[in-house]
């Protein structure tokens, strides 16, 4: 399955914010958007505004790294949000939001999407009882997430499990610590996700 194996953080510089890759070291003054607040590359500094075109590509670009989703899938997300009943960017973003690497992230298992996609791929969970290995799968409400039991002592899973638990995981998620399992309760309105995503601009740049 392919994915992006560059740097990080350069990710988050070329958007010129934190887009959360990194897990823990993201909150703390090592990020690197903190340190430097330019776009990478040898004219970083030099960059002036963007086209209208350009705004609308830079959106696109950051809302695929948020969720860590190649240019052919996210294109496929695009047509079937399209395809649906209801506003497309709106759609979107659910789509995305539904994803189980997202939920697992979401749900506090694992610090960033990045360790939840790995988790998943290593069998760790459980889908209504059943294991699934797919990070791309998508959930619906009433489903549950479930670690496996063999892995409950996993020490960096806990760890992360008791740092969601400060500082607390979604209204549309509900998280039984004690048994390890998660419950989709509803996809997100669009309202609930506070990450900065400006929709529109993907469905101005996918429509041209
Ligand atoms: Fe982005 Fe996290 Fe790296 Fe900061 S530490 S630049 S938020 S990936």
């Amino acid at each position: 399955m392919a994915r992006y194996a560059g740097a990080k953080c350069r990710l988050c510089r070329r958007e010129k914010m934190k887009l959360f890759l990194k897990g823990e070291r993201c909150y703390t003054d090592k990020c690197a958007v903190e340190r430097r607040q330019y776009p990478p590359g040898q004219h970083g500094q030099g960059r002036g505004k963007f086209s209208p075109y350009g705004e609308q590509l830079r959106e696109k670009q950051k809302v695929k790294r948020i969720y860590g989703v190649l240019e052919k899938q996210f294109r496929t997300y695009f047509h079937k949000a399209a395809q649906k009943k209801g506003v497309t960017g709106e759609n979107l973003i659910a789509m995305l939001e539904s994803r189980m690497d997202n939920m697992v992230y979401r749900l506090g298992f694992a610090p960033s999407r990045t360790q939840a996609r790995q988790l998943i791929r290593h069998g760790h969970f459980l889908v209504n009882e059943r294991k699934v290995n797919i990070p791309s799968y998508l959930l619906s409400p009433n489903d549950t997430v479930t670690l496996r039991e063999k892995s409950r002592k996993i020490g960096h899973i806990k760890e992360s499990l008791e740092i969601a638990k400060q500082r607390g995981i979604p209204s549309w998620l509900e998280l039984e610590t004690e048994q390890f399992r998660g419950k989709v309760l509803a996809l997100p309105k669009r309202d609930e996700i506070t990450m900065p995503m400006n929709e529109q601009l993907i469905v101005e740049l996918y429509s041209k």
